[in-house]
């Protein structure tokens, strides 16, 4: 399909057409160079519709719960009046070509919600790429009049703690396991949790999910200095303790933008960003270019069996570099 006019994408996605909206969000996730210079036009001219919403990032191992949970939750808000954009950050997706977030046939109630609006990860790019296309997406929805976006992702590599730095919010899924509960988690989602919730709290599993609550409540006071992050239970397939949490997520944001640290943190965050988009750029040039290519390879065969030093060599590519850099840097 022909990209349209930057105008059309704007007046598109201003007026909340879902289907403008959904072109605008591939135009922000295509490749190609003109459509790079088009979408930054039309994010230029929504900017200052963006940052209405809550964001709120919702990570858990597959299995957890996350997308009978965000079916269940995101009901609940529209029918509150709210209107709810789920997207996905799905690392394994740029590898299998095809993601299981966001994934429309895992969120049937939501699906079929006019105030709701579904999009799943990206399939293409680097993990930074993701993160830039979500990030860029997050703005567009929020134009769009989308005032919660929740950021499903799993917790496999790096994916949590790019989320976390582009929400407000951050929520652990988890289940109760047999023993240890804390085993297979991993430290660093703990690090940058705002709040955990033990999903599955129904039936047999209820005194199992509680225990589990109290020892993640007991290991979050070791690890967490200052006020720590709230442990709650809640089942997403009847629907409980899903008011409670909310109230939670509100109170949460109301209590950060009374002290400023809710601005201060969106600032630190587009600050971030800029810098992950220079690093990227850097990277990317550094790798795209066939001269410095060339190079880096015959300096790490060196530096491998012993012939240069890695200082020695690291400054020769930096060197090399700096003499290229000029257009290759801006060309992406
Ligand atoms: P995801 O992989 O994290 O998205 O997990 P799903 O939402 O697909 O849920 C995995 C399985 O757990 C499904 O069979 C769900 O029906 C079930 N499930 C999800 N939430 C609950 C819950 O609150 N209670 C119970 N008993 N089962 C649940």
């Amino acid at each position: 399909m022909k990209p349209l006019d930057a105008q059309a994408y704007v007046d598109g996605v201003r007026g909340g057409d879902r289907a403008i909206l959904a072109r605008a969000i591939t135009l922000i996730e295509s490749e190609q160079p003109a459509h790079a210079e088009l979408a930054q036009e039309v994010l230029g001219a929504l900017l200052p519709e963006t940052g209405g919403a809550y964001r709120v990032g919702i990570s858990g191992v597959p299995g957890a719960g996350k997308s009978t949970f965000i079916d269940a939750l995101g009901t609940m808000l529209t029918s509150r009046g709210h209107r709810v954009a789920v997207l996905a950050v799905d690392p394994t997706s740029s590898i299998s070509g095809g993601s299981i977030l966001g994934d429309k046939t895992r969120m049937s109630t939501l699906a079929n919600d006019p105030k709701a609006f579904i999009r799943p990860s990206p399939t293409s790019g680097t993990l930074g790429g993701v993160a830039r296309k979500t990030r860029e997406t997050i703005l567009l929805c929020e134009a769009a009049d989308f005032d919660v976006v929740l950021v499903e992702t799993v917790g496999v590599g790096q994916s949590e703690t790019i989320v976390a730095g582009m929400v407000d919010f951050f929520l652990v899924l988890l289940i109760a396991g047999a023993g240890d509960e804390l085993q297979g988690i991993k430290r660093g989602i703990l690090e940058v949790a705002d709040m955990l919730a033990i999903n599955k709290a129904d039936g047999d599993n209820l005194p199992r999910a509680t225990r589990a609550q109290a020892s993640y409540q007991g290991a979050l006071r070791l690890m967490r200095a200052g006020s720590v992050p709230p442990v709650v239970t809640c089942s997403a397939l009847e629907k409980t303790g899903l008011r409670e949490l909310w109230a939670l997520v509100v109170e949460s944001r109301g209590d950060l933008e009374a002290s400023g640290e809710f601005q201060q943190k969106r600032q630190a965050q587009q600050v971030q960003w800029m810098w992950d988009m220079v690093e990227d750029g850097l990277r990317r040039a550094l790798h795209g270019d066939p001269d410095l290519s060339a190079l880096i390879r015959k300096l790490e065969g060196a530096v491998g069996d012993g012939h240069a030093t890695p200082s020695a060599a690291a400054l020769r590519v930096l060197r090399r570099f700096a003499e290229r850099a000029g257009d290759v840097l801006t060309r992406g």
